[in-house]
């Protein structure tokens, strides 16, 4: 703690908020684990104890889920207009920017990610996504519809209502931006929530817990019970009593969590991983696309679902390409993400480190050759360096599999065929990236990728209006945009004869 502190002066709620064991959130009290036991949350850049924050496990999410029962069946919460809902989740949203330095510097400590990154876009997206949801809550509308029963007429229509009680389980690359596309959307429509937050980064979540309270949100609406994955997130996921489950993370436990909804038959949502390709044709303006190629896998160390993980290059541009991204690879400064002059920090833990070094090793095992980067950066912290790994093939596990780290592997193609043919090799279909200027090409591409979004000249532009899921195995539904409300409302209809 101290050794990251040093860097730079962070807001005194960090020091203060990671000064002394943090509980969880439950029907509006801050309480220890019913075990009470704790859990250590770790700095990615010393491998030191950052803090220690309560271990929920079964016992606990069963509190949790029976606040947010009582909460969803009799609290004021359901009474609430619209329009009072919808004012709450702002004062929340003013309330986070309030205090965007705090959560900005827990989450570089926790995370690793620089600050100036998380200033600039995990905090302000979590705002914006706050405030476009509080929008929604006095526009979830259903219709009327023209039934066509022979003899009377009728009057039909729809409600769209909250579908109840939300366990929402949320990874670790974004924290607080993963919470506000999860909590955003069920609280505009109406649900109350347990959410619990990744084990590596719970605590920019427990902060958001203590506005929640700040806001007014009744007690109970909102619950947060950190803890680990298979205990924790196991429970929460099979809860009889739970009605959706929201799930971001990897499709390995995507999987799990749809075995364990099956008890119930809950409603199920999951923004899963990828392997996006990101296309550069040689009639591209080169300079953009190499600077848009690095930013789409280097970007958050690597660590995002939609990362442009593999990079397609028509042949003709292929070593121009390669040598610009490998160029501006090795540009990247590596560092603490509490210091100033760092443009990368660590992986989040030694758990992620072990997996992306098991990976290069195997890549290069298999013939690949590192342009740039290819292995650890120093002995202490997390750190990878950047890498762009060439002679690779489709049948390499770093081509096929998601590394979630700062890995690309660049691979050349012949033609729009050949080329639609590897982008669309894989399991996964979350993002994908083109780069060219000619933009019938560019449309044509686009409606042949098999993923939930493809940017055109530009990679990882989100906005909390445009909504972002995956084909294949990257998840099911959509969030961000009205599409997300869809998630957390169920459709009634209702009719009657009215001659
Ligand atoms: P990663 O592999 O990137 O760490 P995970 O998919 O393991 O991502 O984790 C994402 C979230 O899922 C975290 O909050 C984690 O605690 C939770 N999780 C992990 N395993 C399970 C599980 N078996 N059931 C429910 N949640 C889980």
């Amino acid at each position: 703690m101290a050794t990251a502190t040093q860097a730079v002066r962070l807001d005194e709620k960090v020091t203060q908020f990671v000064s002394k064991p943090r509980k969880m959130l439950i029907n509006g009290k801050w309480v220890e684990s019913a075990s009470g036991k704790t859990f250590p949350s770790y700095n990615p850049a010393t491998g030191e104890i950052l803090a220690h924050v309560a271990e929920g496990d079964r016992e606990d999410i069963n509190r949790a889920v029976a606040a947010a029962r009582a909460a969803f069946d009799s609290g004021p919460w359901s009474k609430m207009t619209p329009s009072e809902r919808g004012r709450l989740i702002w004062k929340l949203a003013d309330l986070i920017e309030k205090h965007s330095e705090a959560f900005a510097g827990l989450e570089s400590l926790d995370n690793g990610k620089p600050l100036a990154i998380a200033r600039v876009a995990d905090v302000p997206g979590a705002v914006d996504m706050f405030r476009y949801m509080a929008g929604w809550a006095t526009k979830i509308e259903g219709n009327t519809i023209p039934i066509s029963m022979p003899g009377s007429k009728f009057l039909a229509y729809t409600l769209r209502e909250p579908v109840g009680v939300v366990g929402q389980i949320i990874p670790w690359n974004f924290p607080l931006l993963m919470a506000s596309w999860k909590l955003g959307p069920a609280l505009a429509a109406g649900c109350t929530v347990v959410l619990k937050p990744a084990e590596q980064t719970p605590l920019s979540a427990l902060l958001l817990g203590e506005l929640v309270q700040e806001a007014g949100i009744p007690d109970g609406v909102v619950n947060i019970v950190p803890g680990y994955g298979e205990t924790a997130g196991a429970a929460l996921a099979s809860h009889p009593d739970v009605d959706k489950i929201a799930f971001t993370g990897s499709t390995e436990v995507g999987k799990l969590i749809v075995q364990a909804a099956a008890g119930n038959l809950k409603k199920v949502s999951l923004e899963l991983g990828g392997k996006s390709p990101n296309v550069v044709f040689q009639d591209a303006d080169l300079n953009a696309s190499i600077a848009g190629a690095s930013l789409g896998i280097f970007f958050n160390h690597g660590q995002c679902c939609c990362a442009g993980s593999r990079l397609y290059v028509e042949e003709k541009a292929f070593d121009e390409v390669v040598e610009g991204v490998a160029a501006e690879a090795s540009k990247i400064r590596l560092g603490p993400g509490v210091e100033p002059t760092t443009d990368m920090g660590p992986l989040v833990s030694e758990e992620q480190l072990n997996r992306v070094c098991g990976y290069l090793e195997s890549g290069l095992a298999e013939g690949a050759k590192a342009v740039a980067g290819g292995g650890r950066h120093g002995d202490k912290g997390y750190f990878v360096k950047p890498t762009v790994l060439v002679n690779t093939h489709e049948k390499m596990k770093v081509v096929r599999e998601e590394i979630f780290g700062p890995v690309v592997t660049a691979i050349p193609f012949r033609d729009l065929d050949d080329l639609v043919s590897k982008a669309n090799g894989t399991v996964y279909g979350l993002a994908s990236g083109v780069w060219t200027r000619d933009i019938a090409k560019a449309h044509h591409v686009a409606s042949r990728l098999r993923a939930g979004t493809v940017w055109i000249n530009c990679y990882n532009v989100f906005d909390s209006a445009l909504p972002f899921g995956g084909y294949k195995q990257s998840g099911w539904g959509r969030e961000m945009g009205h599409e997300v409300l869809e998630l957390y409302t169920e459709v009634k209809s209702v009719c009657l004869p009215i001659s």
